[in-house]
């Protein structure tokens, strides 16, 4: 007999919106997470009365009403939109790629006028862009590719724009409009006290272990589980048998400061290779904070190896060969099923993590969210 209906492990937002509704569905669920706190990366810290983001900034934006809808139900969310600046050679432009980025690079002042330029620059890609370069080039011309993409692109991966696959600049929204709003997505904002908070409200009633690592409690009690929701990385499950999965890692450095306002605004990238990290976070003006002091967080993008937190996929076809072996190895394991941003090895936002995880709370629970 198993002491629960399910195991859970990983208490990010996958696992707790999968806690959440196998326990509302009447089953049996403990969850289990290796670090000391719930929340996984989006995990916030009180500092001062400022919410930390402890992995990184999270700024929560969607198109799905079920998800926005979902989230609501556990935090309230605050009106923060994102429009992050870069910084350039001493020179400050505004992020995604809009027409004041373009009027501030070119003195532009119409669409017509940037329009243009970037048609008269990308006359250098000639066929469809096969690279992060290519399509950079073809989406704002070379001069924007060469101070706003390039460096900052080349230090986050550590690998030439060439060898980087174009679908990750596809992420960024590029406008002819002046809206630095850096996502396109209906609902945004960050939820009020913090992700942790948003999380605890998740995983209120559900049983939760931390310090808690897989293969001990395993070894220790095989049966504990009738079904293993695991949101870990997947090639960890297998002990890499077919081999390792590749990932990009970050080094976080936080500072308390004595000072009010230290940036003017919360993310501030630094673009040029030479400067050692990608962006500096202001975490209070997340949520509009007034504090006599303020945390900053400088971001640094760093080689992954065994042991490091596994922050991006790196979905090459190299590692995305391996890792469909893996899913072909995971059909074997009828009673254990892989979730999340690890477990899937997917660079899914948040709410594409949880659209993912109603699509297993649906499959497995039969609730339809
Ligand atoms: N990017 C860039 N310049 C910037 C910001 C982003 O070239 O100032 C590119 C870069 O290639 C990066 C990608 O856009 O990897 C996605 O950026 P995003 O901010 O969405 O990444 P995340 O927040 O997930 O780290």
């Amino acid at each position: 007999m198993s002491s629960y209906d399910y195991l859970v492990v990983g208490a990010g937002l996958t696992g707790a919106a999968f806690a959440h509704e196998a326990k509302a569905a009447g089953k049996s669920v403990l969850v289990i997470d290796r670090r000391d706190h719930i929340a996984g990366n989006v995990y916030t810290r009180e500092v001062e009365g400022i919410q930390v983001h402890q992995y990184g900034a999270h700024i929560f934006h969607t198109s799905m009403k079920n998800v926005w809808d979902y989230v609501n139900r556990f935090a309230e969310f605050n009106n923060y939109i994102n429009s992050p600046v870069a910084l350039y050679k001493g020179v400050t432009y505004n992020m995604p790629f809009n027409m004041n980025t373009f009027s501030k690079m070119w003195g532009v002042v119409t669409p017509a006028q940037a329009q243009e330029i970037i048609d008269a620059q990308r006359q250098e890609i000639t066929s469809q862009p096969t690279n992060l370069e290519e399509q950079a080039i073809s989406l704002v011309g070379r001069d924007i590719y060469e101070a706003l993409v390039k460096g900052y692109t080349e230090k986050q991966w550590g690998r030439d724009c060439k060898d980087l696959p174009a679908s990750i600049i596809k992420r960024l929204p590029v406008r002819f409009t002046y809206d630095n709003n850096y996502f396109n997505d209906r609902y945004q904002g960050i939820p009020i006290g913090g992700y942790t908070k948003m999380v605890e409200a998740m995983l209120e009633g559900v049983e939760v272990r931390l310090n808690c690592e897989y293969r001990d409690l395993i070894a220790q009690e095989p049966q504990i589980a009738d079904r293993v929701i695991y949101c870990g990385p997947i090639d960890a499950y297998f002990e890499y048998k077919l081999g390792r999965l590749e990932y990009r890692s970050l080094r976080f450095e936080t500072e308390l400061l004595a000072e009010q306002n230290h940036q003017g605004v919360a993310v501030v990238n630094y673009n040029e290779r030479e400067v050692p990290w990608t962006r500096i976070i202001e975490h209070k003006h997340f949520e509009f904070g007034i504090q006599p002091v303020t945390v900053i967080t400088r971001e640094y993008p760093a080689d992954w190896a065994p042991g490091d937190e596994p922050y991006y996929p790196l979905n090459d076809a190299k590692n995305e060969s391996l890792y469909q072996r893996y899913v072909e190895l995971s059909k074997q394991e009828g009673s254990v099923v892989f979730a999340g941003r690890l477990g899937g090895y997917k660079y899914y936002d948040m709410d594409k993590a949880l659209a993912a995880a109603f699509d297993l709370i649906e499959q497995e629970l039969q609730v339809r969210l």
